[in-house]
């Protein structure tokens, strides 16, 4: 993440499907820090060790990142404009915020890029026509936004808002207060998790969330299994497919062509260790500690086969990550989305309880100066480019709010 990270191997030592062993991996293989992987049996925590020789035995994210420099208090008092989520759509904002003279920071509960962060490979993301992984656009991101004087705040989380007249507060996990004129709400979404028995108990020792692209590596020869129909099961399969001796993918629906890109589907079709097991669902997971069998039952027939396997990854979507905004009075739809600009408006006439002269801005929730962009909002595109693209435009709609005076 920065130039003495670039230098940084950290080694880790854990054992085979260990859950925190996976996290850590999965962070710092976000942030872009070199990191080697020593598997050894019977190690039950992790333990992390530092190239200047510091070993920290099952370390959290925060501790990671705070041995890695990038934990910090906020530096201002108040800001112009405050981002909750550094994903796409909170990293563009951030970048535009910043280079057009906002007092900005960025809180994010965990690594930077978001869902994107975890993509091995972006390819339908303009002027990068040869792909470009989510983690390293991430970190360019983050050079971008902190070179125009955005401040970023990794490993907090954004639990409770306070929204007054002209004052926005935000209250994070750890207690901090972040006062703000103006807020944008790039939380994204959180995975749905995958309705079987034992589910949480094979959560990181087997079972990952996502594409997984820490992991790729370490599937060597191995069989894996992905459950998903979509783009982001798509590339996760054909990622693992360069490594993996044999890849499934579990698809709940009858063929892969309405949900995946045409681009996709050629790939996956040619592979010649993919097989694709639609209208199919995993019913069972198995496993004395780490995850060794999965069930998988067709929806057809009925009939069942078990696949021995330490590799279950699943994406199949999620829900958005706006708890705090029910408590806040900000309008979410059924699904949990923040809803915006026209959206909120009934036969022309604004929310209730809205008290300005003029309609809530495009990217505007039902409380003034509170926005949203990206995957969290009603009717997004769930694109990367899109969340971009909603995160300049908040910043349009901030200069505007803080213009309204
Ligand atoms: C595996 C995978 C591959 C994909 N590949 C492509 C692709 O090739 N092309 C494409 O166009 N799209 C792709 N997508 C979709 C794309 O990544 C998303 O549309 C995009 O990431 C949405 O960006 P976002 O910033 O809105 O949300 P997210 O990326 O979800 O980021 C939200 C961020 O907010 C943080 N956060 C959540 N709650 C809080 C809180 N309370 N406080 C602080 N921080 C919080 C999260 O930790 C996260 O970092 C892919 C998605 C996945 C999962």
């Amino acid at each position: 993440m920065n130039d003495s990270a670039d230098a940084i191997t950290v080694k880790v030592y854990g054992g085979p499907g260990s859950p925190q062993g996976h996290a850590i991996r999965d962070f710092l293989y976000r942030m872009d820090v070199p990191f080697e992987w020593i598997e050894e049996g019977n190690r039950r925590l992790p333990v992390c060790v530092f190239p200047d020789g510091v070993r920290m035995e099952n370390p959290t994210i925060r501790q990671i990142t705070e041995k890695l420099g990038w934990f910090h208090d906020p530096l201002q008092s108040e800001y112009d404009v405050a981002i909750y989520g550094a994903g796409p759509a909170g990293l563009s904002a951030a970048v535009y915020g910043a280079s057009e003279g906002l007092k900005t920071v960025v809180i994010e509960r965990s690594a930077l890029g978001g869902q994107a962060g975890s993509s091995p490979k972006i390819e339908n993301y303009l002027g990068f026509p040869g792909g470009i992984s989510g983690a390293e656009l991430a970190e360019r991101a983050r050079d971008q936004a902190t070179r125009f004087g955005a401040e970023i705040l990794l490993a907090r989380e954004g639990v409770r808002g306070e929204f007054s007249a002209g004052k926005r507060v935000g209250y994070l996990a750890d207690g901090t207060k972040i006062v703000a004129r103006a807020i944008v709400c790039a939380t994204g979404v959180e995975y749905h998790h995958l309705p079987v028995p034992d589910e949480e108990r094979f959560r990181g020792a087997g079972l990952y969330y996502g594409a997984g692209a820490s992991e790729a590596s370490l599937c060597g020869g191995a069989h894996v299994v992905v459950v998903g129909g979509g783009n982001s099961a798509g590339q996760a399969a054909f990622q693992f497919s360069r490594f993996a001796r044999r890849v499934t993918m579990v698809v709940r629906g009858e063929s892969l062509k309405s949900t995946l890109s045409a681009y996709l589907c050629d790939r996956i079709a040619s592979a010649r260790n993919i097989e694709v097991r639609t209208n199919t669902e995993v019913t069972g997971l198995e496993g004395d500690g780490c995850l060794e069998a999965v069930t998988l039952t067709s929806r057809v027939t009925g009939q069942t086969e078990t696949i021995r396997t330490r590799w279950l990854f699943v994406c199949i979507g999620g829900t958005p990550h706006t708890e705090w905004a029910f408590e806040a009075g900000v309008a979410r739809d059924s699904a949990g989305y923040l809803v915006t600009g026209p959206d909120l408006q009934h036969d022309g006439r604004p929310p209730d309880g809205w008290v300005l002269d003029r309609p809530p801005y495009y990217l505007e929730t039902n409380v003034p100066g509170l926005f949203a962009a990206g995957d969290v909002r009603h009717g997004s595109v769930k694109r990367f480019a899109s969340a971009v693209g909603e995160g300049a435009m908040a910043v349009t709609f901030v200069h505007r709010y803080l213009a309204d005076g």
